[in-house]
């Protein structure tokens, strides 16, 4: 049995918020059974609090030896900034994050964290610092409020209400039968697609992590919804380092930077308005994209 599987079945015991990110991003990043999952070293010290630096240097990395998934990646956010990765289907976007999260270890090079070496602080440390808001949002059986204050498990619930208001939850939980003491089944199923996702935003809000994972849900999301999560991330992302799988042409046009991955590599970088103007591969994806009338872009 895996790791997270058997505490996730048991929270009342194991009320942690931590493994709230961790099992989240495991489902969608479809990471290592326990017996490959990397080890903190010896001497790992805890990463103390970070304004969210993120650098990539020179990051080659294979899943199977021989095979490089990516090769000599390198970019750097800056505190606060927005990322958008977008390319193709099998590009290595998935790869970054899973790197970025500690989920495996680069084979060369080297991730830093406000200058911090990743490979020298414990993992538990620096996903402390990490929000996850995915497609598939991790939600477990209890009540509204339960489920976000999973976001930080000392918060009052007053702070568990703002963050729902912060995240455009709060109209929606006021019409559940027992508002924010509502039971949810484990799997979600009372509650839409949509509504999962707004959870998961006013959780993070609660956690403020300095450094932001986002995978934005692409289907069964009705338009209103759909607007009511874009506008909560956006008020989220401000002022953290975020990092977006981008499906959707209007989350990157507001993005610092745009990075086109493709076969393992950045092949291009740059804001919306200056990839457009070098006419390359972002030109033809957002033409293409265009064309197809708002279909995912990867
Ligand atoms: P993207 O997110 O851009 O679609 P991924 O990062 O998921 O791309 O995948 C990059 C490449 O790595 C693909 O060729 C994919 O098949 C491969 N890959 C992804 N995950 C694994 C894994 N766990 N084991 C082996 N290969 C993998």
């Amino acid at each position: 049995t895996r790791q997270f599987t058997r505490p996730l079945n048991d929270l009342s015991n194991e009320f942690n918020t931590l493994l709230a990110a961790v099992a989240g991003a495991e489902r969608v990043f479809d990471i290592l059974d326990e017996d490959e999952e990397i080890k903190d070293e010896k001497d790992a010290a805890p990463l103390p609090d970070v304004k969210g630096e993120v650098e990539f240097q020179h990051v080659s990395f294979a899943y199977e030896k021989g095979n490089d998934t990516l090769k000599d990646v390198s970019f750097k956010a800056a505190p606060g900034q927005t990322v958008a990765l977008v390319g193709p289907t099998g590009a290595g976007k998935t790869t970054i994050i899973n790197l970025l999260s500690r989920f495996y270890d680069v084979n060369s090079g080297k991730i830093l964290i406000d200058g911090y070496d990743m490979s020298e602080v414990t993992r538990d440390s620096l996903r402390q610092q990490m929000g996850f808001v995915l497609q598939d949002a991790f939600l477990f059986q209890g009540t509204v409020r339960e489920n976000i204050r999973y976001g930080r498990l000392d918060a009052t619930d007053e702070e568990i209400e703002e963050a729902a208001k912060l995240a455009n939850a709060y109209s929606f939980i006021m019409k559940l039968p027992k508002q924010f003491d509502t039971m949810l089944k484990r799997d979600g199923s009372s509650i839409s697609q949509g509504q999962k996702q707004l959870l998961s935003i006013a959780r993070a809000f609660l956690a403020k992590p300095a450094i932001l994972i986002l995978d934005e849900a692409t289907s069964n999301i009705d338009t209103i919804t759909e607007i009511k999560i874009q506008e909560a991330m956006r008020r989220l992302m401000k002022g953290r380092t975020s990092f977006v799988i981008a499906h959707r042409l209007n989350t990157i046009q507001q993005a610092d930077q745009i990075m086109v991955v493709d076969d393992g590599q950045i092949i291009e970088s740059g804001t919306h308005d200056s990839l457009l103007r070098e006419k390359g591969a972002y030109f033809d994806l957002y033409h293409s994209q265009s064309r197809d009338n708002h279909e995912g872009l990867n």
